[in-house]
């Protein structure tokens, strides 16, 4: 059966006392049973955001103080680090950091991203576990389907619900996991009194999507495998970035111009920012990424279509490149 969707703002006392739902902003049926639904995914307690850069803001504006060091993943999703410089007036510092190894010993929070968009590096959660900071996992191309970075130590677990939770790319959303029920609540305080808080139809769609994620990440991953093997031995294509999982794979042509004409010749596939959805799309990332990437750099997220119609485009494209 499919779960309600319940648009109210508001629900009646009982009795002269409010009852477990009383006004939206602080929590509403449909987003409860789509945050119970992502906590066990996980294996903590789940919060819905109306975007995953609303959970990150909520995680930062509620663990961090002023003059502390946010120690983040090189080569992360990069709005995070446009964000944490975006509220650097608030005394909030920020270093990057190779997430393959130990941590920085002055971080007060430690931010991850498994594997990071688009570099796709995996962290050593381990080693980040280790440090005394809390540990924040970006969790949004991995799935708590392949990984559940809370079972690694991790204190807090981040996905862009946006992504292939909801898997559509027809709806913004943001998740945060955390096992601490006390973190859970001060979470949970600051997305009320910001009024950082999903509505009931992006909750609806992403307790929708997350029925079917398991067969839809099977069939992106296995043609994901597949372009990526094929991807390695093109001429045109001088490095491949690929974990081994999941339906993301950066790779890199002869500069950016060369980016532009795969961007251009492609049918099939997309050119349009963002991933996870059921339709594949590819970007070159060096237009909103400059120099800390390759500049020939191109996502590809690879969605639900035909594996070799798939091929063909690219192939196509990457011969005129
Ligand atoms: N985390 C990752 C890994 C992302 O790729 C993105 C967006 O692309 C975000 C977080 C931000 O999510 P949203 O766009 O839902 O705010």
């Amino acid at each position: 059966m499919a779960s309600p969707l319940d648009r109210s703002a508001t629900w009646p006392y009982g009795d002269g006392e409010p009852g477990h739902f009383s006004y939206a902003r602080a929590d509403h049926p449909t987003g409860v049973a789509c945050e119970e639904a992502l906590g066990a995914l996980d294996g903590g307690h789940a919060l819905l955001y109306p975007s995953g850069m609303g959970a990150v803001t909520t995680v930062v504006l509620t663990m961090l103080r002023p003059g502390c060091t946010i120690a983040l993943a090189e080569g992360a999703y990069y709005g995070h680090r446009v964000l944490f410089d975006h509220v650097s007036p608030w005394g909030v510092n920020v270093v990057e950091f190779d997430q393959t190894g130990q941590p920085p010993a002055d971080a007060d929070l430690i931010f991850v991203e498994a594997p990071a968009n688009p570099l796709l590096t995996m962290p050593d959660l381990e080693a980040a576990a280790a440090h005394a900071a809390p540990v924040v996992c970006d969790a949004t191309v991995a799935t708590p389907l392949r990984l559940r970075p809370l079972a690694h130590g991790a204190d807090v677990v981040i996905h862009s619900a946006t992504k292939i939770l909801a898997g559509h790319d027809d709806v913004l959303a943001g998740v945060s996991v955390t096992r601490d029920p006390e973190l859970r609540e001060r979470l949970h305080l600051t997305r009320r009194l910001a009024g950082i808080v999903a509505s009931a139809d992006t909750a609806w769609l992403v307790h929708r999507g997350i029925e079917t994620l398991g067969v839809r990440l099977d069939r992106q991953e296995a043609t994901a495998r597949v372009l990526a093997d094929r991807l390695a031995a093109h001429p045109a294509v001088t490095t491949v970035r690929y974990p081994g999982f999941s339906f993301l794979i950066s790779f890199d042509v002869a500069d950016r111009e060369a980016a532009g004409r795969v961007e251009r010749a492609i049918r099939v596939i997309e050119n349009a920012t963002s991933l996870g959805g059921t339709r594949s799309k590819l970007e070159g990332r060096h237009r909103w990424e400059g120099d800390r990437i390759p500049p020939g750099l191109i996502r590809l997220s690879v969605g639900l279509e035909d594996e070799e119609m798939l091929w063909s485009d690219l192939e196509a494209a990457l011969d005129g490149a």
